[in-house]
């Protein structure tokens, strides 16, 4: 596994030991003030905060994003107060900076570690040079329920993929040694369960058995540590009656005495006060200390920790051993981040690449995250020699600041490539675009653009409908109940397949969607999630046939509501439906009598499945996969084995794939899912070509948390699939085994 940044053994003393010798010297408020981070996001702030950081009652700054007045704040923290600890400037740098990539659903669908990797490391660089030394992401809250509108951040509903993606994204933004210039600190959120909130309403309550728990929503944090991660951020919401900023169980036994980690832990914005307003404590002296003793480092911009802390130590009830612990773990960190020898922002320092390769990085992961659910036909891609004229219509075609996604403090509109720019860029004067917008937004009722739309479609030899959701209606405290596309979408859909043309739809939007109305009447379907700075660039290649449609989806796509929670991931039930078992509702007899008696699990007016499964995505080439072997058909408990397939392009363009690895746990000591994702690699195969992809699966890999929910490996029989989708046929199967004699 990749440690931390490669600290020398004698490097970590000698850091322990500047440590000790500052705690030695620190007064009480300024220990509390290296507990405290404040907002600052006013230009004037080094005059407002002056004061503060001056005595040493601010540890670090929140939201400001001027290079100078973030230098002139840590001068002031440098050269002005006793101790000269330098500040932390953080910042929500969620998915790019300046240059935004897709949102990080998007960049989950992608599946491929390096272009996230990259992303969040164009985005460190871009980040660094405005002067923010540590962002809080990634978030790798496991996300079962789309009407979550954080699920935009989120890298999809499963444990594997978003682990792997969320050590990425460390990497990107940590790199090999947090002092080189241009790495930022990290911040795994929210710990935990926060994706789990009921019924996909922010902040809401979650209750989630410590099994569960263990086995999905820690799992990616528990590889972020690994990887390294200099912060965690605890989460907003109730778990299992206990909210995560006062959550012993979660700080103490599991962070550290468990998993040993060695950064530290920040609240969320103004949690620590609101643990109140949650009905766990009677005020902020008892929310401080709750937070405080369960092993929240730093109160982020709630100011209970400067009010509470020190009243609470001089009465006994916080010892000074919990204080001088966050301190050692807050230090730690500006330490590894090297900002006692090098404090200022230099921009021309900072490693910055140009901005061309900053927008090709842009471009390829918004490639690589659109998802082609549908393709009637073929109808895609458009031959540019047969479309003399394209209608472009929807709210969506050509609006640069909607395609960017939530989470874009410091995104730049500006540089935004719409579908509509990109289409034209891509096309030249060679073929007539009719632009339509149709709808004010995605959310209005009116009508009133439709038959403009229609007209443009009718003289057209198709029609390319960009639909959604904007940025504002997805993310934070912006959840839906209804997820289908809103306001009058589906009616311009109605209108626009009426007029005959090919009717493709780009959907962008923050979550997925239920498009169980709609996806009879659309020939294709390319969805975008919100592709960030160079989507339009990167939906014109797709669109017209430049490369092939790759990605897979990160997250199950629902026919109605009403199936949520739906993942692939589920358990088998002790009555899993079959093809058989399903009567909808429209067969259920008149009057027949009640029984159970052959039936299974599903809903009667939406059956078992999803509209789309985690994993699928088309492509324009055609996949064969075949020959799948395996190194051995009895695994060694402690040895790995190898996993073999050969898979051919059967198609008639280069195209990337992205092949899948899914086991299953026949038996286990607590019921185990049906599928589970064990391995992805992404592949590129030219026409005609096969490629061998091997997969190296260790038995660690196959262990869960038991009934008492400590880490086992059981012996038994697995099956095993490798394919383009969670619904990959080619199976083959194992048997786990003790060593002989062990
Ligand atoms: C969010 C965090 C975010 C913080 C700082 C909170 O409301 O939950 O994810 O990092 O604000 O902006």
């Amino acid at each position: 596994m990749n440690g931390p940044a490669p600290a020398k053994a004698a490097d970590t003393s000698a850091v322990d030991q500047r440590i000790a010798e500052l705690l030695g010297r620190m007064t009480l408020a300024e220990k509390v003030g290296q507990m405290s981070q404040v907002n600052a996001d006013f230009p004037d702030a080094p005059a407002r905060l002056g004061d503060a950081i001056r005595e040493g009652r601010i540890g670090s700054v929140i939201n400001q994003v001027d290079p100078g007045v973030v230098n002139a704040l840590q001068r002031i923290a440098v050269e002005e107060s006793r101790l000269g600890i330098p500040l932390l400037v953080g910042r929500d740098v969620i998915h790019g900076f300046r240059t935004t990539m897709p949102i990080p659903l998007g960049q989950a669908a992608s599946f491929n570690p390096e272009i996230v990797r990259q992303g969040a490391r164009v985005a460190a660089l871009e980040a660094a040079a405005a002067g923010v030394n540590w962002t809080f992401a990634p978030m790798i809250d496991i996300a079962r329920d789309p009407r979550w509108g954080r699920i935009a951040e989120s890298l999809g509903e499963d444990p594997c993929l978003a682990s792997r993606l969320g050590v990425a994204m460390v990497e990107g933004f940590q790199g090999e040694d947090l002092a080189a210039q241009g790495a930022i600190a990290a911040c795994a959120k929210h710990f935990a369960g926060y994706g789990a909130c009921e019924s996909g309403r922010d902040y809401a309550t979650t209750n989630i058995p410590e099994n569960e728990l263990r086995n999905v929503h820690l799992a990616p944090f528990r590889a972020a540590v690994d990887a390294g991660v200099a912060t965690l951020m605890t989460s907003f919401s109730d778990l299992n009656g206990v909210p995560g900023t006062a959550n012993r169980f979660l700080l103490r036994q599991v962070l550290r005495a468990e998993w040993n980690f060695r950064g530290f832990v920040v609240s969320d914005w103004d949690s620590i006060r609101q643990l109140a307003v949650h009905g766990l404590t009677a005020g902020d002296a008892d929310s401080a200390h709750e937070a405080a003793t369960a092993g929240v480092d730093m109160d982020m911009a709630g100011g209970v920790y400067a009010a509470q802390l020190p009243g609470l130590v001089g009465e006994g009830r916080v010892g000074i051993d919990v204080i001088d612990a966050a301190v050692a773990n807050i230090l730690r960190i500006k330490f590894r981040l090297g900002l006692f020898d090098s404090p200022y922002v230099e921009g021309d320092r900072i490693p910055l690449v140009p901005v061309e390769e900053r927008a090709r990085i842009a471009r390829q992961a918004a490639l690589q995250s659109v998802v082609l659910l549908k393709n009637a036909a073929g109808v895609l891609p458009l031959a540019r020699a047969d479309v003399k004229s394209l209608a472009v219509v929807g709210p969506l075609a050509d609006d640069p600041y909607e395609q960017l996604g939530t989470w874009i403090f410091d995104g730049d509109p500006g540089r935004s490539v719409t579908g509509l720019q990109g289409i034209r860029d891509l096309l030249g004067e060679d073929v007539k675009i009719r632009h339509v917008r149709a709808m004010e937004t995605t959310r209005s009722r009116s009508t009133d653009g439709f038959d403009e739309a229609v007209d443009a479609a009718r003289v057209s030899d198709a029609v390319i409908a960009f639909l959604g959701e904007e940025s504002i209606l997805s993310g934070e405290a912006h959840s839906r109940a209804d997820i289908g596309l809103p306001g009058a979408q589906a009616e311009l859909v109605g209108r626009l397949r009426e007029t005959g043309k090919p009717v493709i739809a780009v959907i962008m939007a923050g979550r997925p969607l239920t498009l169980t109305d709609v996806i009879d009447d659309l020939d294709a379907v390319l969805f975008a999630w919100h592709p960030g700075t160079m989507g339009g660039a990167a939906l014109a290649d797709l669109l017209f046939g430049v490369e092939s449609p790759s990605g897979k989806l990160p997250v199950t796509f629902p026919r109605a509501v009403g199936q949520v929670p739906i993942y692939y991931n589920r358990k088998n039930t002790g009555k899993p439906s079959t093809p058989e078992s399903l009567v909808l509702i429209d067969d259920i007899p008149v009057r027949p009598g009640q029984t159970s008696i052959g039936n299974t699990a599903y809903h009667l007016d939406a059956g078992d499945r999803p509209l789309f499964p985690f994993g699928f995505g088309l492509s324009y080439a055609s996949f064969e996969y075949a020959g799948l072997r395996l190194g051995t058909h009895e695994l060694r408990i402690g040895d790995a084995m190898s996993v073999r397939v050969d898979v051919t392009n059967r198609g008639g363009m280069a195209a990337d794939e992205v092949v899948q690895l899914y086991v299953r746990d026949l038996v286990g000591n607590v019921t185990r899912p049906v599928r589970e994702l064990k391995g992805f690699r992404r592949i590129r195969l030219d026409p005609g070509q096969t490629g061998t992809v091997e997969f190296v699966l260790h038995s660690d890999e196959l262990a869960f948390f038991g009934r008492d929910n400590t880490l086992i490996v059981e012996p038994g029989e697995f099956h095993l699939w490798v394919g383009g989708s969670s619904e990959a046929d080619l199976r083959a199967t194992f048997r786990l085994v003790e060593v002989s004699g062990g």
